[in-house]
């Protein structure tokens, strides 16, 4: 399929200057977007000046929440190139969470050429500056206009583009978190291991919750026994004990990260051993009292690698590593970033040149 380029005036092109740039409020002059219908399948793939969308009000997206959604970054390496990071993974990741919803699968090759088309035409909004990055997000929905429950015969698969500035301005930072025993991120056979607005609808209440009580984030445990624990907001969580590094095994409602898998690849190449199993909250309330946890910390695409110096269980708050970020916390997020920006070698070619 070729894709139709429609670009955008000059003076909408040019880029803008901005002193901070906030996570996911400004976009590039472009946008991808394409059509499913039931009789066509994925036609029209077009790039043209970004824009709003007309949907109708009755479209299943909007009442039933059919859709999934991705979230990578290009980054501007040291060397002047522009890198995916593991964008194919990322790709793999969309068509699961689209089967889980029911959404026709988009052709991995093809996804790739439209990312890749559409960064090189906005390729100048991709922040220089270390730390920062070019947050890329696809995502499909349901525009049938249609009342009643059903699977939509009719999608729209867009990506946009958001610079974004370093996650950490004021330093590598630990945050603290707040374990939930009242609500529930995912549960088996629900939709937890895949990217889907509802999961994300759903979690608000609890992380409003935690911020009043002076948390940044919610530890999720699992939902038969409230005992496991699973993610952290919207990241996976590590423990790291006495000589091991573990992670929540997957279990069908954590979502299986990239920057997880990461992270459980290179701890190894650290001299770290890892392992995923199931953790209790009991075990790390335990571990932080007899000081075998070292460091905790969450993961995923946005942060990389967030430190956790706080965890607060039944109104009790326990300090981990003197609320400080941990060494293999900080060694893990140099190494992952060293790749990303091309300053370290890339073991398993996980990062992909972009280039006219
Ligand atoms: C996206 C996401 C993650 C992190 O995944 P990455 O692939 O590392 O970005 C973790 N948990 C949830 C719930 C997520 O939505």
């Amino acid at each position: 399929m070729e894709i139709e380029i429609n670009l955008a005036e000059p003076e909408k092109r040019k880029v803008s200057q901005f002193e901070e740039l906030p996570f996911g409020k400004i976009f590039t002059p472009h946008m991808f977007i394409m059509k499913y219908e039931e009789n066509k399948g994925w036609h029209s793939p077009k790039i043209q000046p970004f824009s709003n969308i007309e949907l109708h009000p009755a479209a299943i997206v909007l009442h039933y929440s059919q859709t999934v959604f991705e979230g990578l970054k290009a980054y501007y390496g040291i060397d002047g190139k522009i890198r995916l990071f593991r964008v194919w993974d990322h790709i793999a990741r969309l068509n699961r969470s689209a089967e889980r919803l029911c959404i026709p699968q988009v052709d991995p090759e093809f996804v790739f050429k439209a990312i890749k088309t559409l960064i090189l035409i906005d390729k100048d909004w991709i922040p220089k500056k270390k730390g920062s990055a070019l947050y890329i997000r696809p995502l499909i929905f349901a525009t049938q206009p249609n009342l009643g429950l059903k699977i939509s015969s009719e999608y729209l698969f867009i990506i946009i583009l958001s610079p974004v500035g370093a996650y950490y301005k004021e330093g590598f930072n630990p945050v603290k978190i707040y374990v939930t025993t009242e609500y529930i991120r995912a549960c088996p056979g629900g939709t937890g291991e895949v990217k889907t607005g509802g999961n994300y609808a759903a979690s608000l209440k609890a992380q409003e919750l935690a911020q009043k009580k002076g948390y940044t984030q919610v530890l999720w445990l699992d939902a038969k026994e409230k005992k496991y624990v699973e993610e952290v907001g919207s990241m996976n969580i590590f423990f790291y004990f006495d000589n091991e590094l573990a992670t929540p095994a997957l279990t069908g409602s954590i979502l299986p990260g990239i920057t997880r898998d990461s992270v459980l690849k290179l701890a190894p190449q650290l001299g770290i051993p890892t392992k995923e199993r199931r953790i209790s909250i009991d075990e790390i309330i335990e571990s932080i009292e007899n000081k075998t946890l070292k460091e905790c910390f969450g993961t995923g695409t946005a942060a990389v690698i967030s430190p956790v110096g706080e965890i607060c269980y039944k109104d009790k708050s326990y300090i981990i590593n003197e609320g400080k970020t941990g060494e293999l916390t900080r060694k893990l997020f140099e190494y992952i970033t060293g790749i990303q920006y091309g300053e370290k070698e890339d073991p398993f070619n996980w990062t992909v040149i972009v280039e006219d």
